[in-house]
């Protein structure tokens, strides 16, 4: 009787709470799938509970002392007029600030912090007090001139500073309810509405952001001139407005010669507007965004762009959007992603994607760049309802985005190649459009965990924590998970609601699970076996077998508090790439659920790590060590050294790589033996690099081409980048 009595209790004030559940008011779109927004979801314990904890407590704060120390917050000082003095930085500098503040405030969201709160409202105010009546609101042009503020979109990322303000100040108006921020979003929006639109000047910017930004405004606000204004930038992208017919070329990059008498500055310039001849492609301009089939030019803003196209195809029903997506989206998946789900070779010195299927592993795979991926997975899962964009969207964070920041939450890579002689992280980087994006992406984790469709919860990420969520009939659900996965495949769902309601549990059934580690023949398993699931519940076993769309749908009369178990081994799988990415052919690379792996020296000493090969036959074993890289499942086996003596190898996830000393790292391994003498002998990357990517364009059938340029020497390129180079809050000037 005592715990009949109990569980009412517990009952009762589950529901109490439930009904004080505050569901978001965003506005939800035509078609597809919405979201189910990271504000209602709180990820507690489990791997990702101890990362946004690292976040919280260290990531942020850093973020924010370097931005202070490098001017990127006194730069709105002197645009308000606080105090005179030359603007630091360059055109994009606002973009990182936006950025690092947008991730304060979804931890913000996760736990309230008065000291932080006050800090970030005091940069806010900073910030806001800079605006001009009109509304415009970017330091650089209000510090060294209004007249040229519209005048090169191309160069000067005027637009995508203005999206990243946006998105800040939606999740400052989610975070508090205040409207200071979203109202001057919408003044600085609207003034950008009063030039730019049909009747008015055609063009578009160079960096894209601000399109999938502005919708995000409109859902926040409402108001459809913001989705309007989007639309129109994604239409007249590709029609070279403003710009001279530039079609997007391949071919070497050539580098000017540096003229008698030029000052560094110059020659960086010269060098800058060399690289134009991609200018058009590198920005997805090179023709209509509907006509587009090919992904090329620059990853980051491809990922975004292809982000907004997604959300079009969703908010406008525009088919013609959702066809171009879904072409450039089967390029990407089948030719054009790394097997962590990074994207962005730049072969053609331009921070973007090379030829189909030319992967080199000492390569250049911004943290940007998966950044973008991730949201234009998550919104691709929206658009469609496939789990597999989900499972890309996966593969993307946990591999990609991950390795770009250390375990300790203050160390960070800008380029992750799957290859290195060792690669020390800075704390942080000049340009700092990684560190900063990092700083955004991980509290954003929440918000990708689950979606909604008609009368279904969808569960995407398996992650510990509690979703609360209102159902197509009213009734609020409290979903809990608990699991301990990447490292186990065991999950526990526990549904909670006030009153019974019908309604789909769709489980999303990753690809892994059916013996594909991408949905694509890039990569494949070693054998296709597909992992036997069980799924129970209440202790009843149903079977787990997914639809069509990639889901187990759970279709009942959930009542309180039934409990749902998945259970999905995880076996270690071999991974082999398609025979055209030459760069990993005789290789292959583990993984153990959606973790990558990768060959680190500090755990293999004794040999030497790219000459290493893991025979066919050799078995390899999970082990979990709590103490080891903030707690990890290692894999261990019987390789071979170069000599073809039997060693025992030891791998980690890659995401954890180069946060032990300094040392080689590779994802991919042989699977015969390679004599060290075959192996270059230097311990620079370029000329390897130039070899591997030669070769590979060779044997893709293309011309012999000598790049000019290799990614390790973009910094000579683009004046503001200095990747993964150690530093300490660099002081950098344009
Ligand atoms: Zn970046």
């Amino acid at each position: 009787m005592r715990k009949y009595l109990a569980t009412i209790i517990i009952n009762a004030v589950v529901v109490l709470s439930l009904m004080s559940i505050a569901v978001g008011s965003d506005v939800l779109p035509n078609r597809g799938l919405y979201e189910v927004s990271h504000e209602r979801v709180k990820l507690r314990g489990g791997f990702w509970g101890q990362r946004l904890k690292i976040h919280h407590e260290t990531t942020i704060g850093h973020a924010l002392d370097c931005l202070e120390r490098n001017g990127h917050i006194t730069n709105f000082d002197k645009a308000s007029g606080v105090f005179d003095g030359p603007l630091r930085g360059h055109h994009a500098f606002d973009s990182d600030l936006h950025k690092a503040m947008e991730g304060a405030m979804y931890c913000l969201q996760y736990r309230d912090d008065p000291k932080l709160r006050l800090r970030v409202e005091g940069i806010l105010d900073r910030i806001l007090a800079a605006q001009q009546e009109d509304g415009f609101l970017i330091s650089y042009f209000i510090v060294n001139g209004l007249d040229k503020k519209w005048d090169d979109l191309r160069l000067e990322h005027q637009m995508y500073n203005a999206g990243h303000f946006f998105e800040m100040a939606v999740e400052h108006h989610r975070l508090s309810g205040e409207k200071k921020a979203i109202d001057a979003a919408k003044r600085f929006a609207d003034h950008i509405d009063s030039i730019f639109g049909p009747g008015k000047r055609y063009d578009v910017g160079g960096h894209e952001e601000i399109e999938l930004a502005l919708i995000k405004l409109y859902r926040a606000t409402g108001e459809r001139q913001y989705l309007e204004l989007s639309r129109f930038l994604l239409d007249e992208r590709g029609h070279l407005h403003g710009t001279e017919r530039r079609p997007f070329e391949s071919g070497p990059l050539v580098v000017p010669e540096r003229v008698k008498g030029q000052t560094d500055a110059e020659y960086r310039r010269a060098k800058w507007h060399a690289s134009l001849r991609w200018r058009n492609g590198r920005m997805q301009d090179h023709k209509p965004l509907v006509e587009q089939i090919e992904a090329v030019g620059h990853a980051v803003r491809a990922g975004y762009i292809y982000s907004a196209m997604a959300d079009i195809a969703r908010f406008m029903d525009a088919p013609e959007y959702e066809r171009a997506v879904d072409n450039l989206w089967q390029d990407v998946i089948r030719s054009k992603m790394y097997v962590n789900g990074s994207i962005g070779t730049a072969q053609y010195g331009d921070e973007g994607f090379g030829d189909p299927y030319l992967l080199p592993n000492r390569t250049y795979c911004e943290s940007c760049a998966s950044i973008a991926h991730v949201l234009w997975q998550h919104r691709m899962n929206l658009l469609k309802g496939h789990a597999k964009y989900a499972d890309v969207m996966e593969l993307a964070l946990y591999n990609g985005v991950l390795s770009g920041i250390s375990l300790s939450g203050d160390g960070f890579f800008y380029q992750n190649p799957l290859e290195s002689k060792g690669s020390n992280r800075s704390s942080w980087i000049g340009l700092a459009c990684c560190p900063t994006n990092l700083t955004r992406i991980i509290p954003q984790v929440g918000g990708l965990a689950y979606a909604q469709g008609k009368n279904r919860l969808y569960v995407n990420l398996f992650a510990s924590g509690d979703a609360l969520v209102k159902m197509d009939d009213g009734v609020k659900v409290k979903l809990a998970q608990k699991t301990n996965y990447p490292w186990d495949g065991y999950v526990q769902l526990t549904v909670t609601l006030q009153q019974p309601s019908e309604f789909e549990l769709c489980l999303r059934i990753p690809g892994w699970v059916l013996g594909r580690p991408v949905p694509s023949d890039l990569y494949r398993f070693a054998d296709s076996k597909v992992v036997a699931v069980g799924l129970k519940v209440n202790g009843q076993t149903i079977k787990a077998a997914p639809q069509e769309d990639g889901y187990v749908h759970l279709k009942r009369m959930w009542k309180a508090t039934d409990v749902v178990e998945l259970d999905m081994p995880i076996p270690i799988r071999r991974v082999y790439a398609h025979e055209k990415v030459l760069a990993d052919q005789g290789k292959v690379a583990l993984m153990r659920g959606p973790i990558i792996y990768c060959f680190e020296e500090v755990d293999n000493p004794n040999v030497n790590v790219p000459s290493i090969a893991l025979p066919r036959e050799a078995e390899f074993r999970a082990e979990h060590r709590d103490q080891l890289l903030g707690g990890v499942t290692v894999l261990q086996g019987k390789g071979l050294d170069d000599r073809q003596r039997p060693v025992t190898l030891t791998a980690v996830p890659y995401y954890s790589w180069a946060n032990r000393e300094k040392g080689a790292m590779t994802v991919w391994i042989n699977e015969a033996p390679v004599a060290s003498a075959a192996l270059p002998a230097t311990s620079s990357p370029n000329p390897a690099q130039r070899a591997d990517q030669s070769t590979s364009l060779k044997q893709a059938g293309k011309s012999p081409v000598s790049l000019t340029v290799a990614p390790h020497d973009l910094e000579g390129i683009f004046p503001f980048l200095q990747p993964n180079s150690p530093s300490n809050c660099l002081e950098i000037t344009p």
